[in-house]
């Protein structure tokens, strides 16, 4: 018996797909792959949007998929082939894994090849009871490593990526609109690598709660009232100086728009967020200022540094996690996500300590 949890097209309905737990067959593994027992699984806006939407950008659900892409596991079986792993180890997943040794790939960016992506159509997720995947994609965690902490690495990487392309470090005064997930991640790691300050704004107020607990030095409840001329003004204020870093964690128009208003000239604003196709920007303010605008597409290379910082206490994930569900529940565990009720929804499979 195998629970996977499936987005399914549908016409006509409230949602452009179904979501439905199938049993599917436990997968036959290859040389390179091991197979694994679910331990926990992050529920991300990405999963839901192919629920809700059946699409992000030109990828788009034809066929029936599998969600997940933020898991950790128990290593059952693993292929001849396999040297990193043994059975019994225990495994943070990296869902995303280049195709070919393209160009990118040879310089350490292989976030840029053409890649496999779990819950990305067509490419299947991982939020399954028995899921294999190539042994050299998935991480032996240490003993005092919960599976939840092993899970929670992935949107941690993309505030690891963020914040290493903004060159964060010592003394750094930070922006980061938008406090979801991404936006506190972005906000430990900016702590973690030496920001002094980070200030972060968002519209709803108990994610600017969870921001300060998760150690934003400021924070401001913006209102669609105000422009981001003015909400840049204010973060000037507040941090008694324009940030030479904003970290764009919300894809909204008005956001960027504030992100280069308020990033000091010569300073970096980077675009996490990601919105509509089109956007219009105050693109001369950035151009005469020298304000760079930087994109970040996923992350690279985070993995066994993540591990580290986790699993040495120099980074608590553990207070982003508001809700739990058993895989049974799943479909819980996506309204809980859908309604934007607290910060990140972990199904669990297998017991933590
Ligand atoms: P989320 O929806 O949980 O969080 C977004 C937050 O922004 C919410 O708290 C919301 O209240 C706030 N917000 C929305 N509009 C705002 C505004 N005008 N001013 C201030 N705050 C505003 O999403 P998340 O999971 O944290 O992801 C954040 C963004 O990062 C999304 O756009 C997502 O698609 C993107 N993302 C990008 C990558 C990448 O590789 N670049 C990876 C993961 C997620
Ligand atoms: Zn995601």
């Amino acid at each position: 018996e195998n629970p996977s949890v499936v987005v399914k097209k549908a016409e006509g309905k409230e949602f452009s797909c179904d979501l439905v737990i199938e049993d599917r067959p436990v997968p036959e593994i290859d040389d390179d792959d091991v197979l694994l027992e679910k331990g926990s699984v992050g529920i991300c806006g990405s999963d839901v949007h192919y629920w809700t939407h059946g699409r992000i950008g030109d990828f788009i659900v034809n066929e029936p998929m599998i969600l997940g892409h933020e898991a950790s596991g128990k290593v059952i079986k693993a292929g001849k082939n396999v040297k990193n792993l043994q059975v019994g180890d225990r495994v943070a997943i990296e869902p995303g894994y280049n195709l070919e040794a393209d160009d990118y790939a040879k310089k350490g960016r292989y976030n840029l090849s053409d890649v496999f992506f779990c819950a990305t159509p067509p490419d299947d997720g991982c939020l399954m009871k028995y899921y294999k995947h190539k042994a050299n994609w998935c991480y032996k965690i240490p003993e005092n490593m919960s599976y939840e902490e092993a899970a929670f690495i992935e949107p941690l990487s993309v505030g690891i990526h963020a914040c290493r392309r903004a060159n964060i470090t010592l003394g750094d005064t930070v922006l980061i609109t938008g406090c979801g997930p991404i936006g506190l991640v972005s906000l430990l790691v900016a702590r973690a690598m030496g920001a002094s300050k980070v200030l972060m704004t968002d519209m709803n107020g108990e994610r600017l709660k969870k921001a300060i607990e998760c150690g934003a030095s400021e924070t401001i409840q913006v209102t669609r009232e105000q422009t981001p001329e003015q909400i840049a003004e204010i973060v000037e204020e507040k941090l008694g100086g324009k940030p030479n870093i904003t970290i764009e964690c919300t894809g909204a128009e008005s956001c960027i728009q504030t992100g280069i208003y308020a990033t000091k000239s010569g300073g970096c604003l980077l675009l996490v967020g990601l919105g509509k196709e089109m956007a219009n920007l105050p693109i001369v303010n950035a151009a005469v200022r020298e304000v760079d605008i930087r994109g970040v597409f996923r992350y690279c290379n985070t993995w066994p540094i993540a591990i580290n910082m986790i699993s040495s206490g120099q980074i608590h994930v553990k207070p982003l996690v508001t809700h739990r569900f058993e895989l049974k529940d799943a479909l819980k565990a996506f309204e809980t996500t859908r309604r934007g009720e607290g910060v990140k929804v972990m199904i669990k499979c297998l017991p933590d300590m």
